[in-house]
């Protein structure tokens, strides 16, 4: 090995969903949005001569629209390049203690990665047969907790009294609760950050908002939280988000009403699949998500994932203990689940 080798940084790197470049495949394996962006997003004319000058680096008129949007002060929001770059950037801030952090076991993928990435300790906690977290496991010393709600890949969803369980027993490091798909769920852990000053709410604009390619996500918490969060962003990169990001994400979150039809259009035909689901003999916990988890009582999973593929049904396997005969199955467009309902049915 080379000396210089020796100071490489050497990380096992997040593995995306497959984004493969090729025309008529039904793309349910990264929980995109089947339909467009709202038509004040695509409409939107933008002065590009604009693109000459550095951005708003406080991102300013986005923050107010998601500060508004959501009845709290801008000094409550910090907005980043996808939730991925919220959550990295509050790794990097909240979690410098040498106890471990801890997230369940089952979850999004991308957590033990930063914890590598940063040099954080980490422990998980298992979900019960249910996929469920268990509040009570999380009554132990940490530095610092981080859990989707609802999670991923499981699509549970877990009640706010169980998350105010966590956040009353962790009173001294930092609470992250990761609501990527809770607009597909319940009630927000939002509606406690005045309670908690050390709770943060982490949103993004890629799923029920259909701006995955954008890149906009954001974090609401307590100002101190904010505060520390914006001291490291601007210690890494102060331009984070552009002139179209900025535009955009504004113009989406004017047009509510697109928004709520669009999340009522995936819950709609997300109820339709999951009965079809029954009747094919799959079994799934229920979903609060825009996705499935399902495992089928005779054919393998990996199998049905292969399978799929070759009809160009594109869903997403993970070869991972507890989870390796379960299929997650992004909910498209009610055209395409009938297709994919009647592959199960040749294939079942
Ligand atoms: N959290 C969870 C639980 C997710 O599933 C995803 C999507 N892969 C993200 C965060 C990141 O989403 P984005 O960076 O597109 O906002």
């Amino acid at each position: 090995m080379t000396t210089w080798m020796k100071n490489v940084r050497q990380v096992e790197p997040y593995v995306p969903g497959e984004q493969p470049r090729i025309d008529n495949i039904i793309k349910l394996n990264t929980n995109e949005n089947p339909y467009p962006p709202s038509p004040k997003v695509v409409n939107l004319s933008m002065d590009l001569n604009k693109l000459r000058v550095y951005p708003d680096s406080s991102v300013g008129p986005l923050v107010s629209a998601i500060a508004e949007y959501h009845g709290i002060s801008e000094d409550n929001v910090f907005v980043g390049v996808g939730s991925d770059d919220v959550i990295a950037m509050s790794f990097m801030t909240f979690f410098n203690s040498d106890k471990p952090i801890i997230f369940p076991d089952i979850t999004y993928s991308f957590y033990d990665v930063w914890a590598n990435l940063f040099r954080i300790p980490f422990e998980t906690k298992p979900l019960n047969d249910k996929f469920e977290i268990v509040p009570e496991d999380y009554n132990c010393e940490n530095g610092g907790i981080i859990f989707p709600n609802p999670n991923a890949p499981t699509c549970v969803y877990l009640p706010l009294e169980s998350v105010r369980k966590i956040l009353d027993n962790n009173r001294d490091v930092v609470v992250i609760v990761d609501e990527a798909y809770v607009d597909y769920a319940g009630e927000s852990a939002l509606s406690l950050i005045n309670e908690y000053d050390n709770l943060l709410v982490v949103r993004t604009f890629s799923k029920s908002r259909s701006m995955a390619g954008l890149r906009i996500g954001y974090a609401m918490g307590n100002s101190a939280l904010i505060s520390a969060l914006n001291n490291v962003k601007f210690s890494f990169n102060s331009y984070t988000m552009n002139y179209t990001q900025i535009l955009l994400g504004v113009e989406s979150i004017r047009d509510d009403e697109y928004f709520k039809s669009m999340i009522k259009k995936v819950v709609d035909t997300r109820e339709w699949f999951c009965k079809e689901l029954t009747r094919l003999g799959f079994s799934y916990p229920e979903s609060s998500t825009n996705f499935v988890f399902a495992t089928h009582k005779s054919v393998p999973a990996k199998e049905l994932f292969e399978a799929a593929k070759k009809e160009n049904i594109y869903v997403r396997y993970f070869d991972k203990p507890r989870i390796d005969n379960y299929l997650r199955i992004t909910i498209g467009t009610d055209e395409e689940m009938k297709k994919v309902v009647e592959f199960f049915e040749k294939y079942c």
